[in-house]
Parts: structure tokens; sequence; C-alpha cells
């Protein structure tokens, strides 16, 4: 029989390091989180190599203090949440403390940061999980992140990436979906040199979608705008003239966050149903915001899942804002109190 052991610490966190980065936009992602955690303004995003050798994040967020600097890269370290039910009503994108272990677990990290009342900022590197400097230094307001080589000593991680144009691409994709998510931070958004996406931070959603779709699309869409007691929704849907063959027009933030639901894009596609062609689908951008106990965003470490308490009402509210919209008439929701 073979002999069981225990797997040393550098094994477990790199396993438990690929639940939550997959890929470069996986790095991405969990460092804008935090960067929008810490309440930036303004966010510039650098990849060379689609990601896989360079990826930094520069913020002008609340920064980190010297003294905690190593807590952040433990693992289950947050500062965003302290029991259980906190995650009710959790105001931030992060709150399982994983995304910067994992990051150093798996790769060459260095973070620069300082809070703006501190007098010195700290430079910090760490390898394979391992500290390699803390030194202070003169710095900007903020924190800057620097990841390289991902997975680099991670074989069979690696070989399961794309090429660096479409690893790009998916981080380009993830950048667009941010700035929707958040039309008050400029972002900036650098690849290989060249800018791909900046955002003025002023607010306006519709900018965005200018920005990032072309006029043809932004001159098409409808301001959606119905709020109940149990739900709410803003933004902008397309004109059913304006379609595609899949679902990359759909997109939709719940809570502040950007997700994932069968529920959602079910209710889009219902309302769209007496207006659009099989097999197409609509554009959308919207921002719905349901009742914090009425969702659990707990479901997977990347957090794309949500899970809903009375799935039906929230379709049918959801169904009927977007139709009425699209009908250009008011929506009197027809639902009974039994739920
Ligand atoms: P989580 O976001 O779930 O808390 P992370 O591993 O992503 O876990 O980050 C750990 C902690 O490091 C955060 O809770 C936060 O206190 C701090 N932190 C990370 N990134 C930043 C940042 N850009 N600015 C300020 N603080 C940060
Ligand atoms: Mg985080």
């Amino acid at each position: 029989m073979p002999e069981i052991q225990l797997l040393d610490q550098a094994t477990i966190n790199q396993i438990a390091a690929g639940e939550v980065i997959d890929r470069p936009s996986s790095v991405v992602k969990e460092l804008l989180e935090n960067a929008i955690d810490a309440k930036a303004t303004a966010i510039t995003v650098e990849i060379k190599d689609g990601g896989i050798s360079f990826i930094r994040i520069t913020d002008n967020g609340c920064g980190i203090e010297k003294d905690q600097v190593r807590k952040a890269f433990l693992r289950h370290a947050t500062s965003k949440l302290h029991t259980i039910d906190d995650l009710l009503d959790i105001g931030s994108l992060g709150f399982r403390g994983e995304a910067l272990s994992s990051i150093a677990a798996i790769a060459q990290v260095e973070l620069i940061s300082k809070p703006p009342e501190a007098m010195l900022g700290i430079s910090y590197q760490i390898e394979d999980g391992e500290e390699k400097s803390l030194t202070q230094i003169g710095a900007p307001d903020g924190t800057t992140i620097l990841v390289r080589n991902l997975f680099y000593h991670v074989p069979a991680r690696k070989k399961f990436l794309k090429t660096a144009a479409t690893e790009g691409n998916y981080i380009n994709q993830l950048m667009e979906n941010m700035a929707m998510l958040r039309p008050d931070i400029s972002m900036r958004f650098i690849n290989g040199g060249q800018n791909k996406l900046y955002t003025s931070g002023n607010g306006r959603l519709k900018d965005l979608i200018y920005t990032i779709y072309g006029r043809e699309i932004s001159s098409n869409v409808l301001e959606i705008n119905y709020e109940c007691p149990l739900f709410a929704v803003t933004g902008y849907i397309g004109k059913p003239i304006i379609s595609r063959g899949n679902r990359t027009f759909e997109n939709y933030y719940i809570n502040g966050r950007f997700v994932k639901s069968r529920l959602i894009a079910a209710a889009i596609e219902q309302a769209y149903k007496p207006f659009m062609m099989q097999h197409r689908y609509p554009f959308t951008v919207l921002h719905i915001k349901i009742k914090p106990e009425l969702i659990d965003v707990n479901v997977h470490p990347a957090k794309m899942e949500v899970r809903f308490q009375q799935e039906n009402e929230i379709y049918e509210l959801l169904a009927g804002a977007i139709e009425n919209t699209l009908r250009g008439k008011e929506f009197i929701p027809d639902v009974s109190d039994d739920g």
C-alpha cells in the first residue's frame, strides 16, 4: 500500500491558489476588486504578454500600513469580514482573504503601498509565498502591485493558458466589465504598451457604452429605471435591432458585482422574446440591486455565481421592467404578497 503523507505547505498553497487564480485575468480581477474596495478613484492596469509575464495595477486608494503588509499576504487574512454574519450585508467585493496569498504562491510579487496619512511607503517582495524583502521607501499615496511570471514553476497550470493574445483579450473584456460596473472610477488599461481603454470616471454609464461599444450601439439604447422594495434595476437596454448571436452583449451586475446568473439571463431573454428572433440575444447593461438577505454571493471562490431566494419574484420583476421599458410603458408589477 502506498504510504500516506502530508503535503508540504508550499504545495498546499499552490493547490489552494488554483481555486482562485486560474489565469492572468483572475489576477487582474482580484487586484481590481482590491483597488475598488480600497476606495480608489483612479486605477491603472498594465499588462505585457497577455498578463503572463507582467501585470501591474496602480490605485490611489487607502493603501496598506507597514505593520499590516505581511498579514495581507496570509491566507484567510482580510480586513473586510469578521464573522459569517457579515456576509449577509457585505459591502466589499473581497471578503475571503485569499487573493494576495494565492497570487504570491504562484508568481513573483512586488507591492508598493502608502496610506495617505503615512510619511513613507513600503516596498514588499514575495515569491513562492516566501518573503524576499520589506523596506521603507518614498511612494505616492495608494498601492501598486506588480505580478511577474505567473505559474512560472507550476507547469501543470501554465500549460492550460491560451496564447498571450487570447489571455490579453480576456483581460480587456474584464476591464470593460469593471469600467461599466464603476463608471465613477477612472480606469486605464494598457496592453503591451498600447492604450486599450480609458474612462474618465465621470459617473455616466452612457458615456462608457459609447467608449466601449461605439456610436451605433450607444445611440440605440433605452434607459431603464425601476424600483420596488425587493429589487431595483437601472442602466441601459438595447433596442431589439441591436442584437448578437450569443450572450456576450448581456452585461449585468448584482449589488455591485459582476456575476453570471442563469436566472437573470433567462429573465432578460424572456422580456425580449416578443421583439427578437430566435437565437438572437439583446444588449443590456443592468445594475441590479436586490435585498442582501435574498442573495448569497459566497457560492464559489471566484464569486461569479450568485444564489437567490424568491427567484420567481426577481425573475418576474426584472422581465417586467425590461419589457415595459421596451414598450415605453410604466411597469406596475402584479406580484402577490405571499412570498
Ligand atoms: P480580501 O480582498 O478578500 O480581503 P485579499 O487577499 O485580496 O483578501 O487582500 C487582503 C487584504 O489586503 C485586504 O483585506 C486589504 O486589507 C488589503 N489590501 C489588498 N489590496 C489592497 C489595496 N489595493 N489597497 C489597500 N488595501 C489592500
Ligand atoms: Mg481581495
